[in-house]
């Protein structure tokens, strides 16, 4: 028989490693040169628009139809330059992804031939007929229309010939339906948040800036592997296959040398990255096999957000360039680490001062501490919503496994910056000290020391880490918008930073010193806040416990834990800062819901037809050859020893027979689940039917296919295994 497995080992292996050509130009010679930034704005637009349009970016302000009139005649002409004929409003739908629709920029000219048109209308707002995209009910189909209008912050850009206009992307009758619109609201509420805080102590601070810095993870495997397994192409996951002998155990991967095959992979990414003004810079081989890592330079939250998504397109069609597929999904391969999108986060002012960086001066350490504690509070009050904002189906899997963080929220801070605030919390460091720092007395006791954070001081098993000057969130799911996970964060902070600036204000009004007060705050904060720092091992089975006691949310069913977005603590704080209305935390749940049911959904059905449909029959077919081979014996074989031979022939038939009759009957009972989730009432109960019936079902059939792996024939097996899949040459 021909086995499709070898064939695509065969066709795999044979690929030769590729020789690294290293680009030709410098990199600054190409550096953003298919984005429309500021330095093309200032070459194709007339100065007084160039100088309107950066005024409005600057300030936050919406521009005019005649702005955007002048904008859209510059943005064409240099577009057209490019030798780009089309352009799309590019919005974030709450989907994993983005969506465009393509428009050319010809109209007619009259005359029967064509001219090229971009007016400002079309660049500011378009009306796309978007009614398939997951609304929760927000629109109905007789008002499915949906709105895209420019988000004038993130800079046009020319992919494949086309141009890209970034949108937001809203309801008829005004609801976000999509990441960005919220998004820009959590930054516009943590800027003014921020900026009364940083105002206590720098007068002159006007805004305050949110920076992310992604660290996008992600595994290759060759094509030809790749296109012989359903499981991966319909799902993004393996959902078979017995661990490989070797794996990761020897820790051989992890920024080990880069395959030459991938190198020169990366480095076409790298300069397709840099062409589009994302700026890679790190890359290294990641802890499994076949893992790896690129990591930008932090941005603009915002702006890193939209890079990032324009990565996960970009970093697809690459790979196939290089025959390679990319695997975004959290959890690929059972076994071996999963992957994860780690969100560096900080909050700088607009004069430059990082707020999460230790300063020179006692004032610009309690500055530093008052940021780092309401980040603390704001973490702990919403410690659900922020698992929350990170869980979906597929990063799930990853979540609570042996080697992700757990599915519970908590801070680490190191033992330095653990010192500090338990030494403010007893008045080992107090306002009198800072205070008298200040007038320049030496009081020979106990000060802010000059903090030096030491960046060694790290904890792997942390799902949010203090890492020296800013919080790095590892528990963000390597296939995710970043964006929820933004947005749950810089509200949260938002609205703690408000409480606080209220809290030191009325203190002030009422007479206290500025100092006094905002250590007073300080101090309750690190009281309040305790029970979400802890800086030992999350792995462990006793922190699941000591969390619980805690009163941190343990939850691990992900319908569940969506549950949060509704919950009156959240509704309030989202509403107080101006993101979402009640109205859109509910649809949004809708989908979040409705997305994990049909995910298992296909998950399921697709392990249904691997086992019935190619696993069962390799394994019968094995099964009969066994079966004629005890035929044989017994006629070869007279007697005793003909018995025993047979006997043992048949122990290992009737092993294999268990195994298949128990992946029939599990398939069996997983149908029937699925059919009785699907007529749950409600999209909630549906997502926790397939949760506690129809998931466990699939990893017991997961079990038995796997065992038969280990017993078939090895020229039988219909799919290549994770030997085969893990290891590029
Ligand atoms: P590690 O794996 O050791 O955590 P990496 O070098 O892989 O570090 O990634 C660190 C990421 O953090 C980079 O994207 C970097 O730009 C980003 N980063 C550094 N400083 C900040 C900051 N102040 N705010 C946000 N992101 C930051
Ligand atoms: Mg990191």
């Amino acid at each position: 028989m021909s086995n499709l497995r070898f064939k695509s080992v065969e066709e795999a292996s044979s690929r030769k490693a590729v020789k690294v050509e290293l680009p030709k130009e410098r990199v600054d010679k190409y550096y953003a040169s298919q984005v429309f930034n500021r330095q093309k704005m200032f070459e194709y637009l007339p100065s007084e628009t160039y100088r309107a349009l950066v005024h409005a970016i600057d300030n936050k302000q919406p521009i005019s139809r005649k702005l955007a009139d002048s904008v859209a005649e510059g943005m064409k002409r240099w577009a057209i330059d490019c030798g780009a004929r089309h352009y799309t409003h590019w919005f974030h739908p709450l989907t994993d992804g983005t969506a465009e629709k393509h428009d050319a920029f010809i109209d007619h000219d009259g005359k029967g031939g064509v001219v090229e048109n971009f007016s400002g209308k079309l660049l500011v707002q378009q009306e796309p007929d978007a009614s398939s995209f997951p609304s929760g009910g927000i629109r109905n189909t007789f008002e499915a229309r949906g709105y895209s209008a420019w988000d004038i912050s993130s800079p046009a850009f020319i992919v494949d010939g086309t141009l890209c206009i970034p949108t937001i992307f809203i309801s008829y009758t005004g609801e976000s339906l999509d990441y960005k619109t919220p998004l820009l609201k959590a930054l516009n509420a943590v800027d003014k948040a921020a900026t009364r805080v940083a105002r206590f102590f720098d007068p002159e601070v006007n805004h305050v800036n949110s920076y992310l810095g992604w660290e996008q993870e992600y595994f290759l495997v060759d094509e030809a592997l790749y296109d012989a397994r359903p499981d991966l192409v319909m799902t993004g996951r393996t959902l078979m296959g017995h661990e490989s002998a070797k794996n990761q155990q020897l820790e051989d991967h992890y920024f080990g040398a880069i395959p030459s095959r991938v190198a020169a992979f990366m480095l076409d990414l790298e300069t397709e990255c840099h062409k589009l003004g994302i700026p890679a810079k790190t890359r290294h081989n990641e802890v499994a096999p076949n893992q790896f890592e690129l990591a930008p330079i932090y941005e603009e939250t915002n702006l890193a957000n939209d890079h990032n998504l324009l990565l996960m397109s970009l970093i697809a069609e690459v790979a196939r360039r290089h025959n390679f597929r990319v695997l975004l999904h959290e959890k690929p391969f059972a076994g071996i680490n999963g992957s994860g999108k780690h969100n560096n986060w900080s909050l700088g002012t607009d004069k430059g001062v990082l707020l999460f960086a230790p300063g020179k001066t006692p004032e610009q350490n309690l500055q530093f501490i008052a940021f780092v504690v309401n980040v603390m509070a704001a973490v702990h009050k919403h410690n659900a919503l922020m698992k929350a904002s990170i869980m979906s189906a597929t990063n799930a899997h990853r979540l609570g496994a042996n080697e992700a963080p757990p599915a519970i929220i908590s801070i680490f801070l190191g033992s330095q910056l653990s010192k500090i605030l338990k030494d403010i919390e007893n008045k080992d460091i107090d306002a009198e000290i800072i205070l008298a720092r200040k007038e320049g007395r030496d009081l020979k006791v106990a000060q802010i020391p000059e903090l030096i954070i030491d960046n060694t001081d790290r904890n792997r098993t942390s799902p949010f880490a203090f890492t020296g000057n800013r919080f790095e969130y590892r528990a963000v799911g390597s296939s995710a918008n970043c964006g929820a996970a933004m947005i749950a964060l810089n509200a949260a902070v938002a609205d703690q930073l408000n409480s606080f600036a209220d809290k030191v204000e009325a203190r002030v009004e009422a007479g206290e010193e500025k100092t006094h007060a905002i250590l007073s705050e300080v101090r309750s904060l690190i009281t309040e806040s305790k029970p979400i720092h802890f800086d030992g091992n999350g792995y462990s089975d006793e922190w699941k416990e000591e969390a619980a006691r805690r009163g941190l949310d343990t939850e691990t069913s992900a319908p569940k834990i969506f549950d949060v977005y509704q919950a009156p603590e959240t509704v309030e704080m989202f509403r107080r800062v101006g993101i979402y209305t009640p109205k859109e935390l509910q649809a949004r749940n809708e989908v979040k819901w409705e997305m994990y049911s049909k995910k298992l959904q296909i998950e399921s059905r697709v392990l249904g037809d691997l086992a019935i449909n190619h696993i069962i029959p390799a394994a019968t077919r094995y099964e009969s050859l066994l079966l004629d081979n005890v035929y044989k014996i017994k006629e070869l074989f007279k007697g005793e020893k003909a018995d025993k031979i047979a006997r043992q022939e048949m122990a290992a038939i009737e092993q294999m027979a268990d195994h298949m009759a128990a992946i029939k009957s599990g398939v069996e009972t997983m149908v029937e689940h699925r059919h009785k989730a699907n007529r749950k009432k409600t999209e909630r109960e549906k997502a926790i039917a397939y949760h506690d019936t129809v998931a466990p079902v699939m990893e017991e059939i997961r079990q038995h296919i796997d065992a038969l792996e280990l017993m078939v024939d090895n020229e039988i097996w219909p799919l290549p295994k994770y030997r085969e899949l893990l290891f590029i040459r």
